[in-house]
């Protein structure tokens, strides 16, 4: 589906290597995020030491108040831990400033977000290279071109996104999200706008972009059917890491929703 290729196009996919610096291009050292104080605190990141490979498509799953926004938000700079190290490569976020937070999220990260998140008053084209203009940076119009072509929005370029379906405004949302080529796309609950047929399309993009371009990413859902796109599916409840399962089936996932909820 991608005709450009770039770097490795090798996917590879075993769920049990340790979190480390050398194979994670992000990963969370024993995570902890609490929300309030005394009685009403909450932990929604329990203790969560996980890594996320290059060129790995992993679902997040758990019901829902399980702790998984909150664990990618905190994994991608967007909420910072109570406790522990939130790595992306090699920097650990939490040292940063609020600054240069933003500045890593825009050229290494990408974000994909369930109520697509576009500005309204930007064109789809204006959208899709927000990130690129906000770096300074030159956008390569032959991958928009590439992108807008595969994502079948080459033609709705102009268009504001309240003249597009729900399905096209999140494909300007994953152009948007690849278009600098980040370290990582975050995506929490993708297709929880989308009809079926629509989000299966979503998801093979999605799938397509790790394929051809060993794009990493990193998708909350609580979508049996998404995470069956996925190289590997982790499982959480009450914020804890319980379980994991490479190259889900469908009823793999089901079952397992069953047993946590
Ligand atoms: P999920 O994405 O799995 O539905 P969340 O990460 O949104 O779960 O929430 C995990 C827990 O943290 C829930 O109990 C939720 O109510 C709580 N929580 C999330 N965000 C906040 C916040 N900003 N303030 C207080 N509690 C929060
Ligand atoms: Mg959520």
């Amino acid at each position: 589906m991608f005709r450009f290729i770039v770097m490795s196009t090798t996917s590879t996919s075993s769920a049990t290597a340790p979190a480390s610096s050398q194979t994670d291009v992000a990963r969370l050292v024993d995570a902890n995020k609490v929300f309030g104080e005394g009685e009403s605190a909450v932990k929604a990141v329990d203790n969560v030491t996980i890594g996320f490979r290059r060129g790995q498509f992993t679902a997040v799953m758990g019901p829902s108040g399980s702790g998984k926004s909150t664990l990618m938000y905190c994994q991608s700079g967007l909420d910072r831990l109570t406790s522990g190290k939130a790595y992306v490569g090699d920097v650990d976020v939490s040292t940063l400033s609020d600054q240069e937070l933003s500045v890593m999220r825009r050229s290494k990260l990408g974000f994909i977000f369930q109520s697509f998140h576009l500005v309204p008053a930007l064109s789809a084209r204006e959208n899709i290279t927000l990130p690129v203009d906000l770096d300074g940076k030159d956008v390569d119009e032959d991958f928009l071109a590439e992108l807008a072509d595969v994502l079948a929005i080459s033609n709705r370029l102009d268009n504001r996104p309240s003249q597009l379906s729900g399905g096209q405004r999140q494909r300007v949302a994953v152009a948007r999200a690849m278009i600098a080529r980040p370290d990582v796309i975050f995506a929490d609950e993708p297709t929880g706008a989308l009809d079926s047929k629509t989000s299966g399309e979503l998801l093979k993009y999605l799938r397509e972009a790790v394929n051809s371009l060993n794009q990493t990413i990193v998708m909350v859902t609580h979508d049996a059917v998404a995470a069956s796109y996925c190289d590997r599916v982790v499982y959480l409840q009450d914020g804890v890491l319980v379980g994991e399962a490479a190259n889900p089936s469908v009823d793999d996932v089901l079952d397992k929703i069953k047993e946590l909820s």
